[in-house]
């Protein structure tokens, strides 16, 4: 059952993302589509919590819940998708290390991400060869005999890679071959020796975010930046990516509702303008189609989240929740597309830039056909 009433305490953060949403975010996100990293959009978030909305709050964090994580990021979404995406992506990181860190990680790496020192944090887990297939991901950690690890290895399409304090790194620490179980999570400080930045990806959306791939040559990384102990590196991921799933869906929908909304400001100016009875209809009904869709992921990012809040298994729900609300979101900008015709098509216009933006939610943190797979696999082990 879906409680549709956030807390005061939820609803109070959210309207302080929707209030930094329009002041500052807003303001910039046509300088970050055109590839400005957004940082004073990120500094206003980090002063106000949000860009560590569930840690806990003796660490700096906002110490809230996935509701009101999802919540806020929606808010942000709607005014510029690439400072969503990078305030997600350090959420996220900095609740693992809130959830499988000791208090000295917590000190050194969590707080100044919370507190904004930081400008944004970094999660690695994809590789050149290793995207879908996760478990495949061949950099390596060989053990030292002083307990430290040297990393070695490759990652590809890393969010803030180059703009991270920290760079949550998941790395082999098993024999090649030893698949899941054979790795280990990492934080990696991007200023040890060794660690460097390869291609900025030049990407259709989400432009003011960076994209990068990274090197490890002989990264040398202390015993005490293991995170958790070795072998559970990926399920650090998993976790993350159960949470990330669902913030996904929030971030896809806030870049449609905007599209949506300039649609109907659109129509709504055009009111007197005289048209068949017939084409009135059709447009009202797709943007009623529309709305519906969006309601009803938001609806599933919703369960999801309070799932999460709940502790219960959401694996299955957040897969559900991202590809549904990838897939209206996409449809939801599309059809703004056509509806807008001529205006819509203005490449600086936000119903082109959410099209743009909104593209890459179908693919990062699990494409929609591993969403399906998830599902599929959760339904038919359950069936047997
Ligand atoms: C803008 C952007 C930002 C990103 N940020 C990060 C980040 O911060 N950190 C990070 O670790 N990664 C990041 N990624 C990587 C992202 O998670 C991967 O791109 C994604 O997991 C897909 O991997 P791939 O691109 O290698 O595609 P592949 O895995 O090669 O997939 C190619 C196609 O095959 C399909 N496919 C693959 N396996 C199967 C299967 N078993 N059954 C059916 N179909 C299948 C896929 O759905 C896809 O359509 C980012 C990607 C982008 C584009």
């Amino acid at each position: 059952m879906v409680d549709l009433h956030p807390s005061a305490e939820e609803a109070g953060l959210s309207a302080r993302a929707a209030a930094i949403a329009r002041s500052v975010v807003l303001p910039q996100a046509a300088a970050a589509d055109g590839g400005a990293f957004p940082e004073a959009a990120l500094r206003a978030l980090a002063a106000e919590g949000l860009m560590a909305i569930k840690s806990p709050r003796a660490f700096g964090g906002a110490g809230s819940t996935q509701v009101a994580y999802v919540m806020a990021l929606r808010e942000v979404a709607t005014a510029c998708a690439s400072t969503a995406v990078t305030m997600a992506v350090t959420n996220m990181t900095g609740e693992m290390i809130g959830l499988f860190g000791d208090t000295d990680q917590r000190e050194r790496w969590l707080r100044p991400i919370a507190q904004g020192q930081m400008e944004a944090a970094a999660f690695a887990l994809s590789e050149p060869s290793a995207g879908s297939d996760a478990a495949s991901l061949v950099c390596k950690a060989t053990r030292r005999d002083d307990g430290s690890y040297v990393l070695d290895g490759q990652k590809a399409w890393i969010t803030s890679g180059d703009r991270a304090g920290v760079v949550l790194t998941m790395a082999r620490t098993g024999e090649p071959g030893s698949g899941a179980r054979g790795i280990s999570a990492f934080l990696v400080d991007p200023r040890a020796p060794g660690f460097s930045v390869l291609r900025h990806e030049s990407k259709m959306g989400l432009r003011g975010s960076s994209t990068v791939g990274l090197s490890l040559d002989g990264v040398v990384v202390p015993e005490r930046d293991r995170l958790g102990p070795e072998g559970i590196g990926f399920r650090v991921a998993m976790t993350a990516l159960d949470g990330g799933r669902c913030a996904i869906g929030a971030q896809a929908i806030g870049i449609a509702s905007a599209a949506l909304q300039t649609l109907v400001q659109g129509l709504g100016s055009r009111a007197g303008v005289d048209r068949a009875q017939n084409l009135q209809q059709m447009v009202d009904f797709r943007i009623a189609d529309m709305a519906t869709r969006l309601e009803a992921a938001w609806l599933l990012v919703l369960r999801a989240a309070q799932r999460k809040d709940a502790n219960l298994p959401m694996t299955r729900e957040a897969a559900m929740a991202k590809v549904f609300a990838t897939e209206a979101a996409h449809f939801v900008c599309q059809r703004a597309l056509e509806l807008a015709t001529a205006q819509g098509l203005q490449d600086d216009g936000r119903i082109a830039r959410a099209l743009r933006d909104v593209r890459v939610s179908r693919i990062y943190e699990g494409t929609s056909e591993v969403q399906r797979i998830v599902i599929a696999r959760e339904l038919l082990a359950n069936a047997s």
